[in-house]
């Protein structure tokens, strides 16, 4: 089943929490010379046109992205994820959202690569299209999941691993863990970064519990909440559970997600998180 598409999501608070993660663990690992790769398991379209049917069918990108992008009292940890938006929106004016690919594709350096991986028969062209003339990176039809064996460890020995499941089937709870695992084997060293959503609270707690029981250790879970958790149809909240996270990210995130938390949701309902799963 592949009817998830990105582009009625692209830029929603979810994404806003999840490349602000993502272009502050890349900054990191680019403190060190030496190369690293930069593995996308669920990579979407790349580029995303805001004014398209889809995005304006849900307008989810007014209440995240447009509601920070020029703001000018942004908190410095969202100066690299904002040099990716601003580099495809000349002008002032908000047009398209880079999705995790293209904001990669910003920050990496000449030494890095960029490997991605997307099954979506439209999205998979759309996303290679982009990428045809960058001899960093490598663009695979393919299953995401089986990167985390096929891919690693990287050449390097250095590497950050996005894994961003649309979630769409039940089974994607389990399966992330199991690639998380599979590619842990490989590669401890690593930095993962899975994206997740709060639909029901019962599924990230069960989904918490098996990462907390395959012994994997500096386990950090940051998350936003829009609103309260609840049992009716609907993300409430989104996350990311980082493992292996530069020394830096806790501290970054428990400065910026209260700015990012008063900007998004005004009306002050939800909650923001940074804590510790498994600790060292
Ligand atoms: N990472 C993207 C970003 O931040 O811009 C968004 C990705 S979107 C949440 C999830 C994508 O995974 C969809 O485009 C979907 O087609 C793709 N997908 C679903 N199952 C997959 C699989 N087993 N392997 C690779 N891609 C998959």
């Amino acid at each position: 089943m592949l009817s998830y598409r990105h582009s009625f999501h692209a830029g929603n608070h979810a994404d806003v929490v999840k490349h602000t993660v993502q272009s502050l663990i890349i900054e990191a690992l680019k403190e060190k010379e030496k190369p690293f790769l930069y593995l996308d398991t669920h990579a979407g379209a790349g580029r995303y046109f805001l004014g398209s049917e889809h995005a304006e069918k849900t307008g989810e990108y007014l209440e995240g992205i447009a509601r920070i992008w020029q703001r000018d009292d942004m908190p410095a940890e969202l100066e690299a994820y904002m040099s990716a938006v601003n580099a495809y929106n000349k002008g002032g004016y908000l047009k398209y959202y880079p999705g995790s690919p293209l904001i990669a594709r910003h920050l990496l350096r000449e030494q890095d690569q960029l490997h991605m991986t997307e099954l979506h028969p439209t999205d998979y062209p759309l996303l290679r299209h982009e990428f045809l003339k960058d001899d960093r990176s490598k663009v695979l039809r393919a299953d995401g999941y089986q990167q985390l064996k096929s891919q690693l460890p990287p050449l390097h020995r250095r590497g950050f691993i996005l894994i961003d499941p649309p979630y769409e089937l039940k089974t994607d709870y389990q399966a992330v863990v199991q690639g998380i695992q599979e590619g842990y084997k490989r590669f401890a060293t690593g930095v993962y970064a899975l994206w997740y959503p709060v639909v029901l609270r019962q599924q990230i707690k069960r989904m918490v519990k098996e990462l907390e029981e395959t012994g994997i250790r500096r386990i950090l879970q940051i998350e936003l909440a829009v609103q309260p958790d609840s049992d009716r149809r609907g993300m409430t909240a989104s996350g990311m559970i980082v493992i292996n996270p530069p020394w830096k990210l806790e501290q970054q995130m428990n400065a910026v997600l209260p700015w990012l938390h008063r900007v998004l949701v005004p009306e002050g309902i939800g909650h923001t998180k940074v804590s510790w799963i498994t600790p060292e």
